[in-house]
């Protein structure tokens, strides 16, 4: 029977919500995970020191301490002085850009990203080392809403040489392209996208669990975010996006977007990679090029896999919440040893 070991892994962009959500889906992550980086778009934003320590805190509460789980919390972006960026630095590891409205609780975030009036911030943020992650989207046509975002991100990239910034949960060969562009420029890829196009979210019956943003693309994008994450390629790490919402929520009319992709994830990696026969390269794509590009140490916390059909659960449930994983009742080829 096939194994391997997984030592370390991380998930660079994960949403844990707040309250019983936060309890429900916070130890699904933990029990896989060495660490994640955790998004701060909560109903009202993470935007001060306060609210940081506060919401790492609760984090931890929700989870089981023998889980070693290393969090490295965010800031919501907004024009921060540099003196404010100085003091709250050590309780974060990067700062996370939304153009306003563009996706879930963002409201608050950017009017317009222009690199004059922000300049004072973002190099304040080079200079203090805190990277730039960006949820990069305008708001035109659903489909061509990456694309559209490319020319923001030359313009930052070209403006700010020593700011890092990471392009999110990256969904097109456009992106794929521009990725490798810039010395400065790297990107997290999602689970989901990796594995679906908008054929498999519209193409039949209407399947909400997968209804995300940005909205899965086209064959020949999948195609380059697949290239990029199996071979590893050292500007691109893995970050589940996994965006939990209540179930009523998702098969409802008005279907909020998100994919809960946190307790399956590594599982589906490996099936992916093994299919490919790149499992070689998942220790890297999910682990050391992290590492690399945020400067982080790996924990000691190691994960066994096994090539074993398992079952995904129909629904993940604690209290009154119940969410509705990917692969849902599904069967998967890889499953975690205990
Ligand atoms: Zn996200």
């Amino acid at each position: 029977m096939k194994k391997i070991v997984i030592n370390s892994p991380f998930d660079m962009h994960l949403h844990l919500r707040d309250n019983e959500m936060l309890n429900l889906v916070a130890p699904l992550s933990s029990k896989t995970f060495a660490g994640a980086i955790i998004m701060p778009n909560l109903v009202s934003p993470i935007d001060t020191k306060q609210a940081v320590i506060e919401y790492k805190q609760r984090i931890i509460n929700a989870i089981p301490k023998e889980d070693n789980f290393q969090l490295f919390m965010t800031l919501f972006f907004k024009p921060y002085t540099k003196e404010f960026l100085e003091d709250v630095k050590d309780e974060i590891s990067a700062i996370k850009l939304y153009p306003a409205g563009i996706t879930t609780n963002s409201e608050g975030g950017v009017e317009s990203i222009d690199t004059v009036t922000l300049a004072p911030t973002f190099n304040a943020m080079a200079e203090l080392n805190i990277p730039l992650c960006v949820h990069g989207e305008t708001n035109g046509f659903v489909m061509d809403r990456e694309k559209e975002f490319m020319s923001v991100y030359e313009e930052l990239a070209i403006a700010f040489p020593k700011l890092k910034i990471i392009m999110e949960h990256i969904t097109t060969k456009d992106a794929a392209i521009l990725v490798e562009k810039y010395d400065n420029l790297y990107a997290t890829i999602t689970l989901h996208h990796l594995l679906i196009t908008l054929d498999d979210v519209a193409g039949g019956m209407l399947q909400p669990h997968l209804f995300c943003k940005p909205i899965a693309k086209r064959y020949e994008d999948r195609e380059a975010l697949q290239k990029l994450a199996l071979e590893a390629n050292p500007k691109v790490m893995f970050g589940s996006d996994s965006a939990p919402h209540p179930q009523h929520a998702k098969e409802n009319c008005g279907c909020a977007a998100g994919v809960f992709t946190a307790p399956i994830a590594l599982q589906v990696l490996a099936q992916l990679f093994d299919e490919n026969n790149k499992l070689n390269n998942l220790q890297k794509f999910i682990s050391s090029n992290a590492c690399d590009i945020y400067n982080i140490k790996p924990s000691s916390k190691s994960i066994n896999l096994e090539k074993t059909d398992f079952t995904v659960p129909e629904v993940y449930t604690h209290n009154n919440q119940k969410v509705v994983p990917m692969y849902a009742a599904q069967k998967i080829s890889w499953r975690i040893m205990c």
